[in-house]
C-alpha cells in the first residue's frame, strides 16, 4: 500500500500539525506537505520526554529490549512502504535502501541483546572493610544510570540507519533515556512512516508516550532551540563541520553545558606503502574507485585522500584510478544541496596552488561525477584548505618524495573516522613506524581493506578525534554507542532496598 504521509509531528503519543509547512523535494516521486516545527513544539516535546523519563528511565532492561526489538518488528511491518518513500526520497536506489534498513532493525535488536548481558553497566563493588586502620572503608557500589532526554538529529546521507530510528536513538532508548528527534529535511516522510512503527511500539509495549518524539522543518532555530533547552542532557549529530561546531559551541555555552557527540568531516587517508604498491597498484586503485564512488560518495568514512611514493608505481596507481572513475556514471546526491556543495568543493580544490586534475566529470542538477586529482606533498602541506572533507566522489592523490614526507603528511592529519594501510610484508617495517601515528589519529585503523561499510559490534569504533567527532571518548556506531547516554553514579552504605535491582543482586 502506498504511504502519503500526513505531514504531522509526533508529540507524547499525538499528532501534531502546525500552522506553516513545507514541502519536501524529494529526488523522484510526489512532494508533499509538513507541518514546520517551532520552539514552541520543541518545548512541548523537551517537557514530554522529562515526564516520561521518570518511568522510563527506571524500566527493567527486560522492558526496554522487548521495546526496543518492537520498534523493529513495527519497522519491518512497514518494509515495502519505507523502501518506497525513502527511495524516492533519497534517490538512493532500493538495494541500498533495503540493505540499510535490515541494518536498522538489526541495530535495534544488538541493542536489545547488549542490554541483557549488562556488560554496559560497568558495575563495580568495594565492600566495607569496617575493621581498616586507620579508618574504615565505606561500602561503595557503582553502576552506570542514564542521563535523562536526548535530542538527536537526523542524518541525510543514512536516512534509515542514522535518522529517526538510527544508532543514536536506539542507543539513547537502550540506556534508559527518552529521545527528541529532529528529522532531517532531506527525508521527512521516511521519518514520519518510522515515526509511526515507534507509535505502535510504544502503544503496544506500554511505554510513556514521551519516550519519542519527531519534530519536522522549522529551520536552524527548532535545532537551536532544541539542544539549548534545559531539559535535554545530551545531542547526537551526524552531519556538517559547520552545522556540527555550532550545535557544539551552543552545547558548551549552556548555563548548564552538555555532552554534543557530533561526527563531522573525515577524509579517511589511505596510505599504500611500497611494496603493496609495486605487486598491486592496479588492483588497490581499482577497490579505491569502488570505494570512493559508492553510494555518490555521500559516506564519512569515504577514503578521499590516497598517499603514495612518487614514482611508475604511483603512475600505474593513477592510470587504473582515472580510466576505473571515467567509467562511473553520474549518481544522483541526497540534496540539490549537497550536489551544489560537492562541486563548489572540488572547484576550489581543482583550482588550489599545485594541483593537478587527472579527471573531472561535468554533472548538473542533483548529480554527481567522480574527479580525481594529484598534488605533491609539498603542494599538499603548503594548502590547509585541501585537508577539508568534500562531501562526494572526490579522490586526491598524493604523490610524496619518499616514505620520511609519507609520515610527516600523517603526523599532520587532523582527526580522522579511519586511516587506511595497504600494505605487503615488506612494507611491515614502515607500517610499524606509521603505527603509532596512525593510532593517535583516528577512530579506526584498517589494512588492506577499505573504511566504507562500517560493521554494527561491539568491538566497532566510529569516532575520533576532532573534527572526526567532537568527543573522541565515543563511538556512534556499535554498543559502545550506549556509553555516551550513561553516566556512573556511586551508592555508599546505601540498604539494599534502595539500590538499583542490578546492584542489590551483587
Ligand atoms: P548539516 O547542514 O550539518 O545539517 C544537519 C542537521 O543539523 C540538520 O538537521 C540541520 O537543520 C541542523 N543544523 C545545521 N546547522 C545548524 C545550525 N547552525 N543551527 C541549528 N541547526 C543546524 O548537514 P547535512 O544537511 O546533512 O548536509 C550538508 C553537508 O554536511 C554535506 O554537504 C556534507 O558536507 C556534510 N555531511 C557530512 C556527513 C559526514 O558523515 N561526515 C554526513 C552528512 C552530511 P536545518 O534543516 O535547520 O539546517
Amino acid at each position: 500500500m502506498t504511504f502519503i504521509p500526513h505531514g504531522r509531528h509526533l508529540i507524547a503519543g499525538d499528532w501534531i500539525a502546525g500552522a506553516v509547512t513545507f514541502r519536501s523535494d524529494p529526488a523522484h516521486g510526489p512532494a508533499h506537505a509538513f507541518s514546520e516545527a517551532t520552539p514552541a513544539l520543541v518545548d512541548q516535546a523537551c517537557r514530554a520526554a522529562e515526564d516520561a523519563f521518570w518511568t522510563y528511565g527506571q524500566t527493567t532492561r527486560v522492558d526496554r529490549a522487548a521495546f526496543l526489538n518492537a520498534i523493529a518488528d513495527e519497522i519491518e511491518a512497514r518494509a515495502a512502504a519505507i523502501t518506497a518513500i525513502a527511495c524516492q526520497e533519497s534517490g538512493l536506489p532500493q538495494a541500498r535502501i533495503e540493505g540499510e534498513r535490515g541494518r536498522t532493525t538489526g541495530q535495534l535488536r544488538l541493542f536489545a541483546s547488549h542490554i541483557l548481558k549488562d556488560d554496559h553497566l560497568d558495575i563495580r563493588i568495594d565492600p566495607a572493610l569496617p575493621d581498616r586502620q586507620p579508618l574504615p572503608r565505606p561500602e561503595i557500589r557503582m553502576i552506570q544510570r542514564p542521563l535523562g532526554p536526548v535530542a538527536v538529529f537526523g542524518a541525510s546521507n543514512f536516512p534509515l540507519a542514522f535518522s529517526t530510528a538510527g544508532g543514536d536513538t536506539a542507543s539513547a532508548l537502550a540506556a534508559g533515556c527518552p529521545v527528541v528527534l529532529r528529522g532531517h529535511q532531506a527525508h521527512p516522510g521516511t521519518a514520519e512512516i518510522v515515526a509511526e512503527a515507534f507509535h505502535a511500539a510504544i502503544t503496544g509495549c506500554g511505554m510513556p508516550a514521551g519516550v519519542f518524539s519527531l519534530l519536522q522543518g522549522g529551520g536552524n532555530a527548532v535545532g537551536q532551540a532544541l539542544v539549548t533547552h534545559p531539559l535535554i542532557r545530551a545531542v547526537g549529530f551526524t552531519g556538517s563541520l559547520r552545522g556540527g561546531r555550532a550545535l557544539f559551541d551552543l552545547c558548551a555555552g549552556r548555563p548548564e553545558p552538555i555532552p554534543f557527540f557530533g561526527e563531522l568531516g573525515s577524509i579517511n587517508p589511505m596510505f599504500l606503502l611500497p611494496a603493496a604498491m609495486a605487486a598491486r597498484a592496479e588492483g588497490i586503485a581499482q577497490g579505491w574507485a569502488a570505494s570512493l564512488t559508492m553510494g555518490a560518495g555521500q559516506f564519512c568514512t569515504n577514503p578521499g585522500v590516497v598517499i603514495a611514493v612518487a614514482g611508475p608505481d604511483a603512475e600505474r596507481f593513477a592510470d587504473t584510478a582515472c580510466a576505473a572513475l571515467g567509467q562511473v556514471a553520474a549518481q544522483t546526491m541526497l540534496t540539490g544541496g549537497i550536489a551544489e556543495a560537492y562541486r563548489a568543493g572540488c572547484k576550489a580544490a581543482c583550482e588550489a596552488p599545485g594541483v593537478q586534475t587527472l579527471t573531472a566529470g561535468a554533472a548538473e542538477g542533483s548529480a554527481a561525477l567522480p574527479v580525481l586529482l594529484r598534488v605533491t606533498g609539498d603542494d599538499w602541506q603548503a594548502n590547509p584548505a585541501l585537508h577539508h572533507e568534500v562531501f562526494g566522489p572526490l579522490g586526491i592523490l598524493i604523490t610524496v618524495r619518499d616514505t620520511a614526507q609519507m609520515i610527516e603528511i600523517a603526523r599532520a592529519l587532523e582527526g580522522q573516522l579511519t586511516c587506511t594501510l595497504h600494505m605487503d610484508a615488506d612494507d611491515t617495517e614502515l607500517a610499524r613506524r606509521l603505527m603509532p601515528v596512525l593510532e593517535r589519529k583516528a577512530g579506526r585503523v584498517l589494512a588492506n581493506g577499505y573504511p566504507t561499510g562500517v560493521e554494527v559490534c561491539d568491538a566497532m569504533v566510529h569516532g575520533g578525534p576532532y573534527p572526526a567527532s567532537t568527543n573522541f571518548g565515543a563511538t556512534s556506531v556499535g554498543t559502545m554507542a550506549i556509553r555516551r547516554f550513561l553516566r556512573p553514579v556511586a551508592y555508599q552504605n546505601m540498604p539494599g532496598a534502595l539500590l538499583p535491582a542490578e546492584l542489590q543482586e551483587g
